[in-house]
């Protein structure tokens, strides 16, 4: 590829995670700057484009997002030392290595982090009809894996890599938020809005709840 496709296949990767980005942020779920969302670009070697860290996410143009290696270190792309990749961009290329995700999306959506406080083992869900929208009959059963927080990326995906099974594509991090994954953003927000009404759901119901 070029230099100009490149940038052009960035700039187009750019735009739809900041259209996804600003989404999110309506809803709540990317207060204050947190969260990041990725896209692959290429999978030998495994590049994402992944949204840049500082920015408030409801405001994010075409330019706001940087490539990055399945380490989360910066790769290629411009150079520009003032782009720095989110530091959870580690996590996202685990998880595309893993899964094989063509899109990563993480927020600090309440509900996500109730559950896992209520739920550290694991979030059951079953018998609910929008389970259909992760991609689940409504009477299977669906366990959310939870790990715990770290600012090691490393220790994250081990975690997660310990406890992933194919037919869930969702982790929830303790105390600090939640990770969703698709073939594609579109898919990835369907799972992630499925998800944290399921949560929700879940928390709302609980047999101690008051
Ligand atoms: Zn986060």
């Amino acid at each position: 590829m070029t230099a100009g496709a490149a940038d052009v296949e960035l700039r187009v990767a750019g735009a739809a995670l900041a259209a996804e980005c600003a989404r999110y942020a309506g809803m709540g779920w990317m207060r204050g700057t947190s969260g990041n969302l990725s896209v692959v670009l290429g999978r030998d070697p495994l590049r994402l484009a992944v949204t840049t860290s500082g920015k408030d996410k409801g405001e994010l143009t075409d330019d706001d997002v940087v490539v990055v290696d399945e380490r989360g270190r910066a790769a290629g792309g411009d150079g520009d030392p003032v782009k720095v990749p989110s530091a959870e961009a580690g996590l996202h290329g685990r998880i595309a290595a893993v899964a094989g995700a063509g899109a990563v999306v993480h927020v600090h959506a309440l509900a996500p982090v109730l559950a896992a406080e209520f739920w550290p083992g694991g979030v059951e869900l079953r018998d609910l009809e929008m389970l259909k929208g992760f991609g689940r009959a409504d009477h299977d059963v669906v366990t959310i894996p939870v790990v715990p927080n770290s600012q090691d990326m490393g220790v994250l995906g081990d975690a997660f890599e310990a406890g992933f099974r194919p037919d869930v594509p969702a982790l929830l991090v303790a105390r600090h938020g939640v990770y969703a994954w698709g073939a594609d953003l579109r898919q990835a927000r369907h799972r992630l809005e499925c998800l944290e009404w399921l949560l929700r759901f879940k928390v709302e119901t609980r047999r101690d709840a008051r």
